[in-house]
């Protein structure tokens, strides 16, 4: 073979291949776009950009990594027999398969990547998908009729709508992982897509080999219809029954919001002079302020679930179970319009915190091949060779995967709030919850935030869980353990600075949203509650993040209530308030009475005295005891706040006692100083334990190096 021969056909494979890949990741991209509209999955386009310029990267790439495979094999075997596309297309239907098959087995079924078991299946796998590509590319070759390209769409595009439609079933259908309805819930799946393929394969023999465009739009239009039916089918619009219209005029509007991850200490209006919050300092100046609002948990799920309940003990597992009675169920069977807009992707639809709305505009879960993504060498290379920068590709790869509910920010999340409350028909009042993550981490705050808070400083700090050395993602513990020993003083106030950043950023969208209300002369009738779900800790106590403890840092947040016809507008109580205190206060506030039990009582008498009555105020930690947790406190731990005291119990044995009244951060544990807590809060806390149903949780076997060094502290006997 001639050298300008070789070269030709070496361009040819590695363009083609690029091309060819590329195309598919598209198409699989586009089915994921339609999918998850028909089935309405929030999904802002700001998020389909980046997915489509990803895959269509990442497809080109890879694509031309397999054109130089396919051509190097064609140099060593000198089989030249067929064109290179088929072959490039075969492959990729082939990686394809076994994306589909290999990530579900091994996230569920399998007990770890290098585990023999898991070795073996993922090597049958894979003989099972390069068998299959070799098909593909046969049959392909044979049934093309010179509309290899077309048909290489339509394949692609019914395996994009069989992932996004199977994922959906799982998550949002079925709630559950046995293997038989995962099994039926992948084959009825792939029956819809089936069929959509072989549609399309029809249209195309119709046409023939002519009126491109057309073949495209029928064959596209009958997969819409189908995805679409599929939604409508799935769709379970959950009626207001309960009381009429009429009776339920007149009720005011209740608007909800959670700032994801804010502390109350960053706010003007809880004394922060570094004006992050102008909007919501105006709020409070026509609001009550509570001063010590204490969150129920230090991360999302027990946070929001005892919240919405009221109840302590809807915070022991990660999914919300139906027996609850939550804020929304109760507004619903009022007559209310319920509508939930979350940017916290863990409080989807999968984790029963749906309940009740009958509207839910969640974080996506189907785009996880950008998860998938990160994890690819390439991206490691293309930011060390200085290809993209590691913001950037952390902004792509990364924050867009789940952080940040697919990178949903606070001003589609404000879009979508008002585009619901204003298409609404009737004249039933509103329930909308708001969950904003743009305070959570990545802290990224966006302009003019970034560079009026903290204009030097580095944009890679604020992925505080993103390793740039790897070029990966790190889980919060890892941080804990290996970064956070280097962060100097300096850098932690540069990632305050960010942390900042993005709660001034969320202050204007969330102000934005009041403006509309107000506009439309709702404002007043409308009880607004802006609080947060937990905050967060900034290397207090040797930690970072939150899910850690049961800190000062982590649960003292902001609760900020408006309701001028049944609340002083301006007053401010100081005394410790807790979130399960929310449902009671905004039911009594509309006058809607309810048979469900709650724990928490209603503070509309405080705000009316300005006074908390000081009861005692109770938080917990559960957390799985198999994992482990370097450097955070151990097990599970149960608090206590009661009289200006402080009391946290430790499964694992470091135990903490703190006096607020001068210690008001509790950073100075008085326990063993103190010779243990004092018995009314040792008495009061077991009485609610027992009451929660928390006795199950004993002091774990310590093993005999941590005894010894927590004998020596004189924590334990
Ligand atoms: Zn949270």
């Amino acid at each position: 073979m001639k050298n300008n021969s070789i070269g030709k056909d070496l361009l040819e494979c590695a363009l083609l291949g690029a091309l060819s890949w590329a195309l598919g990741m598209v198409a699989f991209s586009f089915a994921e776009i339609l999918t998850n509209s028909f089935l309405d999955l929030y999904q802002p386009w700001s998020v389909w950009r980046v997915v489509l310029l990803t895959y269509a990267i990442m497809g080109s790439i890879l694509g031309l990594g397999a054109g130089l495979g396919i051509w190097f094999l064609r140099l060593l075997t000198g089989w030249r027999a067929t064109s290179a596309v088929p072959l490039l297309m075969g492959a990729f239907l082939g990686v394809f398969l076994l994306m589909v098959i290999g990530v579900p087995l091994n996230d569920r079924y399998l007990p770890g990547f290098f585990d023999p078991i898991s070795l073996a299946t993922n090597a049958a796998a894979i003989a099972v998908c390069a068998a299959l590509a070799l098909g593909g590319f046969v049959h392909l070759r044979s049934r093309a009729n010179g509309m290899l390209w077309l048909f290489f769409v339509n394949l692609t595009l019914s395996f994009g709508y069989f992932l996004s439609l199977s994922r959906y079933f799982d998550m949002y259908v079925l709630q559950t992982e046995p293997v038989l309805e995962s099994v039926l819930s992948f084959g009825g799946a792939a029956l819809v897509c089936f069929a959509i393929w072989r549609c399309g394969i029809r249209v195309l023999a119709i046409f023939g080999g002519e009126r491109l465009l057309a073949k495209f739009a029928v064959s596209g239009l009958i997969g819409i219809a189908l995805i679409w039916s599929v939604g409508l089918y799935l769709e379970r619009e959950v009626q207001p029954h309960g009381k009429a219209a009429s009776a339920t005029a007149g009720k005011p509007n209740l608007l909800w919001i959670i700032m994801d991850t804010t502390r109350a200490d960053h706010l003007g209006t809880y004394g922060y002079e570094k004006g992050t919050s102008p909007r919501l300092d105006e709020l409070a100046t026509s609001s009550v302020v509570f001063e010590k609002a204490i969150s129920q948990a230090s991360w999302t799920m027990p946070s929001h679930f005892q919240m919405v309940t009221s109840r302590f003990d809807s915070g022991k597992e990660n999914a919300l179970p139906d027996d609850y009675e939550t804020v929304a169920e109760i507004l619903r069977d009022e007559g209310y319009d319920t509508a939930s807009v979350l940017g916290n992707y863990s409080l989807g639809r999968r984790s029963g915190f749906d309940q009740g709305f009958a509207d839910v505009m969640d974080g996506p879960v189907n785009i996880f091949y950008l998860k998938f993504f990160d994890k690819l060498p390439i991206v490691k290379w293309l930011v060390h060779s200085g290809l993209i920068a590691p913001d950037t590709a952390v902004r792509w790869f990364h924050r867009h995967t789940f952080l940040e509910g697919v990178g949903a920010r606070g001003e589609d999340l404000t879009d979508r709030s008002i585009e619901w409350i204003n298409s609404r028909d009737g004249d039933r009042p509103f329930f909308l919850f708001l969950n904003y993550m743009d305070v959570h981490d990545a802290f990224d705050p966006p302009e003019p935030y970034r560079t009026q808070f903290a204009p030097h400083v580095d944009p890679m700090l604020g992925f505080v869980r993103f390793d740039p050395v790897e070029g990966e993602a790190i889980d919060s513990n890892t941080f804990v353990r290996d970064v956070l020993p280097t962060m100097q003083q300096e850098d932690w106030d540069e990632l305050v600075a960010l942390y900042d950043g993005e709660i001034a950023y969320l202050d204007e969208h969330i102000g934005r949203l009041l403006d509309d209300l107000k506009e439309q002369g709702m404002l007043d009738n409308t009880i607004v509650v802006v609080t947060s779900d937990h905050g967060e800790l900034f290397g207090e106590h040797d930690l970072a993040y939150h899910f850690k403890a049961l800190s000062e840092e982590e649960t003292h947040v902001p609760l900020i209530i408006r309701y001028p016809a049944g609340m002083p507008p301006g007053a401010r109580v100081p005394g410790a308030v807790e979130l399960n205190d929310i449902l009671p206060t905004v039911l009594e506030l509309a006058s809607i009475e309810t048979q469900a039990p709650m724990d928490g009582s209603s503070l509309v008498a405080a705000a009316l005295s300005g006074n908390a009555d000081e009861g005692p105020v109770f938080t917990y930690l559960l957390r799985d005891p198999r994992a482990k947790f370097p450097h955070t406190q151990a097990g599970h731990l149960l608090g206590i706040r009661q009289d200006g005291q402080k009391y946290v119990w430790s499964s694992g044995g470091e135990h903490e006692f703190y006096v607020l009244a001068n210690d008001p951060k509790a950073h100075e544990n008085l326990y063993i100083q103190q010779g243990g807590a004092p018995p009314e809060l040792e008495e009061a806390l077991a009485r609610w334990r027992d009451s929660v149903g928390l006795n199950e949780i004993s002091q774990e076997e310590l093993d005999p190096v941590t005894r010894d060094r927590l004998r020596a502290l004189g924590y334990i006997d």
